[in-house]
């Protein structure tokens, strides 16, 4: 017998009959960057024939926003109930979204029917997603060093020492027990470094390792500690970087050179004794298995709105569970696409820690509430997983203030 759907209600129609009738976006403000203008979080919405939708979000930008509303029409008519399905009609209809952006727009697309699904069926996620091996996901800091001033790497600007232990110490105020910096910073008096010959001298060396020893002294050795060179060095360079750092203990060394140079990773990773983390820009499983192969990781790091969705990243963290690798999900996203995270960081075994970012938006926080939860998404530098159906979160009204210039509020 038919049973109509009503949200949260644990009801199942019986002939699974539920069509996508719409999927729509919208830009929210993110991360500042520079001092007048920020980076948009992609937010996706699939509608339906009943009062379900679901939430998604697509890797920041707004060229995988763009992506969505052109491939979006593609999943009109079709059941949200089969994400996987779903994803794979994107990836086979549009050629060329199997890469890059198009991955990031099937990702954002594809969590927003895993959020339906949970709500048609009255689950949280992390259950269909075969259930949780831990309530709580521990996430680390991407910590700025130039806070509220300038995200990402600042050619203009000087990266001290001493701002780095101030950034460190106040992420660990907030609870944080993991950090990441960036380390591919510019060597200070150097704004006409070479960068593009991917290569320090003796100074830019002592400049990175009095940055790391800065952290080091201030937050100890007990806080997990990561640093993220984007891929900027040849293989020498990271190798003799790399020889300096290890007696500081990290966590991990994140892209030392191009994940695409399998080889050139592969001999950065035998000769630094610190774990490698790698994977931001790897979007499919096929793709980390071959990195795995070759032997580049330690760390694997797939991102959740770049990846394909979170089918994908089930397969990727099988691959690596295989190979004895963790998990460390990327993750520059609002709380949509970081508790889509700790949802599947919930329900793997080979979970470290996701990778947060909201530290230097303080609306972070304010865009969400749980459903029929009370407390913060993020508390202690974790992330207690919802309980509520699907990802568990709803917009909040004060979200519709953090619209991004040139989108329109779609809920
Ligand atoms: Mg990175």
């Amino acid at each position: 017998m038919w049973q109509t759907l009503e949200p949260g209600a644990g009801t199942r129609p019986s002939d699974r009959s539920i069509e996508i009738t719409d999927v729509r976006v919208m830009g929210l403000r993110g991360n500042p960057k520079g001092e007048d203008d920020h980076y948009v979080w992609g937010i996706v919405v699939v509608e339906t024939d009943t009062d379900h939708y679901g939430i998604g979000e697509t890797f920041r930008g707004i060229e995988p926003l763009d992506a969505v509303e052109r491939i979006g029409d593609t999943v009109v008519g079709a059941n949200p109930l089969d994400p996987e399905r779903i994803a794979d009609l994107l990836a086979r209809e549009h050629y060329t979204a199997t890469g890059g952006i198009g991955r990031a727009a099937i990702a954002a697309i594809e969590t927003a029917c895993w959020d339906l699904k949970g709500k048609v069926l009255g689950v949280p996620v992390y259950e269909l997603l075969g259930g949780k091996y831990r309530d709580r996901v521990r996430l680390y800091s991407d910590t700025e060093a130039l806070a509220g001033d300038s995200v990402g790497i600042d050619l203009e600007a000087e990266y001290t020492p001493e701002a780095y232990a101030e950034a460190a110490g106040e992420a660990v105020d907030m609870g944080f027990g993991a950090l990441k910096f960036d380390l591919d910073v510019p060597t200070p008096g150097r704004r006409n470094e070479d960068r593009a010959a991917r290569r320090l001298d003796n100074e830019g060396i002592e400049h990175k390792v009095a940055l790391v020893e800065a952290v080091r002294e201030e937050v100890g050795y007990d806080v997990d500690l990561g640093m993220d060179l984007h891929w900027s060095y040849t293989v020498e360079t990271a190798v003799t970087l790399g020889r300096r750092l290890e007696r500081f203990d990290l966590a991990f060394l994140e892209d030392p050179v191009h994940p695409e140079k399998l080889d050139a990773q592969a001999r950065v990773k035998r000769a630094v004794d610190i774990p490698v983390l790698t994977g931001e820009n790897l979007t499919s499983a096929s793709a980390f298995r071959d990195a795995l192969d070759a032997d580049i990781v330690d760390l694997a790091a797939p991102d959740v709105a770049m990846c394909g969705g979170l089918g994908e990243l089930r397969r990727i963290a099988a691959f690596c569970d295989a190979y004895g690798v963790p998990l460390a999900p990327h993750n520059l996203g609002s709380p949509v696409a970081t508790v889509a995270g700790a949802h599947l960081g919930a329900s793997i075994p080979n979970f470290y820690s996701l990778e947060f970012r909201g530290g230097d938006a303080p609306w972070w926080e304010s865009l969400v509430e749980r459903t029929g939860e009370n407390g913060p998404v993020v508390a202690e530098g974790h992330l207690d997983v919802p309980e509520g159906p699907g990802l568990g979160i709803e917009f909040t009204d004060e979200a519709s203030e953090h619209v991004a210039e040139g989108w329109e509020y779609v809920l």
